[in-house]
């Protein structure tokens, strides 16, 4: 008996992304700790039905990204990435 995959893909976390950073983070990408790919953010393998939302590397499975929000609160962890590499097209210099 084969398992039915329990996540989605990153693009399923957009939106909660979104409202922390302020800019669509779809496309960002950090090199996984785990395996060293170079994860795109909506390539990531998304789990939304916890108490918090997590992405994992779709190579390893490795943690790379934890967003726990409270009614007062966000607490986010990202140490299962190298950095996160932001697009800046269009950001004045
Ligand atoms: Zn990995």
């Amino acid at each position: 008996m084969s398992e039915t995959p329990r996540f989605l893909d990153g693009n399923a976390a957009a939106g909660e992304l979104e409202a922390l950073f302020g800019v669509d983070m779809t496309q960002t990408s950090g090199p996984c700790l785990g395996c060293g790919q170079q994860v795109i953010i909506a390539q990531a393998h998304a789990f939304l039905g916890g108490p918090g939302t997590v992405l994992r590397c779709p190579g390893c499975d490795h943690l790379l990204l934890r967003m726990v929000h409270s009614p007062d609160r966000t607490w986010l962890e990202t140490s299962g990435l190298g950095y996160l590499e932001l697009p800046t097209t269009g950001t004045p210099r």
